[in-house]
């Protein structure tokens, strides 16, 4: 819940513009601010006080307590023109809420928390459980001071402006500097240490039915202290479906704060186990519960099978095993949209900061760089190395990294998207991320052409042979279609714009309107709007689109407008 306090009439109308906005997560506090403050602040995750900071402050101060469990707190000023992020920028997600309550009000979101203002991440911000000393590595890695960044085991963690980074297997960094390390064992971070726990450990269980709560989880924990592993590293627990619902075994989920997934005897039963046994078989039809259930998404078994032992001396009523799980690496394929800044979406920003690893072509990658957080290991190739570009984005992602792939307007149009997911296998997670394609981008700045059906084809005949492309543009032009043309014209290729000029010319007057677009929410854009007889071909080069309209297709008032279908009937051919 979102507590709002406000003190006069200017912050009660800005703070009811908010709970209106945020119906069932907001609670306006009245009454005397002092009051409703403390109220607030006991009672909510949050705070948004539309009262001076420095009042703020002196309410608060009493009542601060610990920035990772206290409430984020956010003020903004009588003109409504601040929504600055006062305490809890991370823990509390103030500096979230800073930028939500920017958004809602039209107001500047202030946020001073360092690592927000430079652009990188925070290391508590990372949804990773965080141990050492946070603020002194932070303050370390905003100062350019050489910071080693060990991954014991790879995790798809957004990019840290580390200085050197440490692959697995290579030894500890040297006593004094500063170090990020990434490991599920259970060592303590040095004194210059920050220690991140990727969820990289399943425990798999088994239990006979009655299992004391007790009894599994000090095997549980017994298993990981022996191994030294830490318990913040599991990522869940799994058994056999037959036990999913066994008391034991689900609270022993639940006081790890993990959950609790199942799986078919039969599903069991094909796991290749080192300790197969005949009591589970007999029991509920798989040979090995705990172990293969640990297995099931593969992984190296770093506790074999192990029982409980209880102090009774009677037999043992629960196993378990436990595994480190691969990886999973992600790859997210971003398209960036035509050029304007503003037409690239807000996902694909978020996206192309969540990586570590950027991948594309190197007049792209200008595009955004900026935009990058400082430490993103930058792959950029020429013209032309679109495969092996491919190859290396899901190689990367395979090594359990996050990339992004991009690609100029829809990364899925003649793009990256199709030779990246033809490497890909299901060892990798992949988003995708749309983007605005040259088609739509061109569409709006010449009017509305795009209003009924339409096609997009690449003239470029590199990948494709001509006879494809040929008959693709007959069919459109038999079938009245809007034609939009990627690749139209290029130096070595001049030729093929005019014959699928002529080809479309076959079933369209010659007065059909046609829209040349260059260079679409670019600095030099630039567009015209002739016809199929009027066209030039040599004023077209690569930079540009070609859209031909249909026989319905008409230039009203300078633009270029396709009725929708309903007006067919209207216009008899
Ligand atoms: N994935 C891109 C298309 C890549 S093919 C997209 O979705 O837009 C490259 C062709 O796209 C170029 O030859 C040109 O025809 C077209 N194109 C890309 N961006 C353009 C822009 N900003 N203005 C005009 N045409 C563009």
């Amino acid at each position: 819940m979102i507590g709002l306090i406000s003190a006069t009439a200017a912050g009660a109308a800005a703070r009811d513009r908010l709970a209106a906005a945020w119906p069932g997560r907001a609670r306006v506090y009245d009454g005397p601010v002092g009051e409703a403050v403390r109220a607030a602040f006991a009672e909510c995750e949050q705070l948004v006080c539309f009262l001076a900071t420095g009042a703020v402050v002196r309410l608060l101060a009493p009542l601060l307590g610990d920035k990772a469990s206290d409430p984020g707190v956010v003020c903004v000023d009588e003109g409504g023109r601040f929504a600055v992020s006062l305490v809890g920028g991370h823990g509390g997600g103030a500096n979230e809420l800073a930028r939500e309550v920017g958004g809602l009000l039209g107001a500047e979101p202030v946020v001073t928390t360092a690592t927000d203002s430079v652009g990188m991440a925070g290391l508590d911000t990372l949804g990773l459980p965080v141990e050492g000393d946070v603020a002194a590595v932070s303050r370390a890695l905003l100062d350019g001071e050489p910071v080693t960044l060990a991954a014991e085991v790879p995790w798809p963690l957004p990019a840290l402006p580390v200085a050197a980074r440490q692959a697995q297997g290579t030894p500890e960094p040297a006593e004094g500097t500063y170090a990020v390390r990434v490991t599920d064992r259970a060592v303590a971070p040095g004194e210059r240490e920050v220690i991140l726990r990727p969820p990289s450990l399943v425990v798999g269980v088994g239990a006979s039915s009655g299992a004391p709560v007790e009894e599994v989880l000090e095997l549980v924990e017994g298993a990981l202290r022996d191994a030294e592993l830490s318990v913040r590293s599991v990522a869940r627990l799994a058994t056999v479906d037959a036990k999913a619902a066994e008391p034991g075994v689900v609270a022993a989920a639940e006081r790890l704060g993990v959950p609790l997934v199942a799986y078919s005897a039969e599903e069991l039963a094909g796991v290749a186990v080192p300790n197969p046994s005949d009591a589970p078989l007999a029991a509920v039809g798989t040979p090995s519960v705990a172990e293969a259930a640990a297995l099931v998404g593969g992984g190296e078994l770093l506790v074999p099978k192990r029982k409980s032992q209880r102090a009774d001396g009677r037999p043992a009523m629960a196993t378990c095993a436990v595994v480190r799980r691969p990886a999973r690496g992600r790859l997210a394929v971003v398209g960036l949209g035509p050029g304007a800044r503003d037409l690239l979406t807000p996902r694909a920003r978020a996206e192309l900061r969540r990586a570590s690893v950027l991948v594309g072509l190197d007049q792209y990658v200008d595009q955004i760089r900026d935009l990058l957080r400082p430490g993103t290991r930058i792959l950029e190739s020429g013209l032309g190395a679109e495969e092996e570009r491919a190859r290396t984005a899901v190689a990367e992602a395979r090594r359990g990294h996050a990339v992004a792939l991009i690609g100029s307007g829809d990364a899925g149009v003649y793009a990256m998207a199709s030779p990246a997911l033809a490497e890909a296998s299901d060892d990798i997670d992949v988003v995708g991320v749309p983007g605005v394609t040259a088609a739509l981008a061109a569409g709006a700045i010449l009017g509305a052409p795009l209003g009924h059906d339409h096609v997009s084809i690449s003239l470029s005949d590199l990948h494709t042979p001509w006879e494809v492309i040929e008959r693709r543009v007959r069919a459109a032009a038999e079938a009245d279609i809007v034609v939009t043309f990627y690749n139209p014209r290029s130096r070595g290729r001049d030729w093929q714009l005019p014959k699928a000029l002529a080809v479309l010319a076959g079933h369209r007057e010659p007065t059909t309107p046609v829209g040349v677009v260059r260079n679409a929410s670019r600095p030099d854009e630039s567009s015209r709007l002739t016809t199929l007889a009027g066209l030039d071909p040599a004023t077209v080069d690569m930079m540009t689109v070609v859209t031909v309209g249909n026989t319905a297709t008409r230039e009203i008032a300078g633009r270029m407008v396709t009725p929708r279908g309903y007006r067919w009937q209207e216009e008899p051919k």
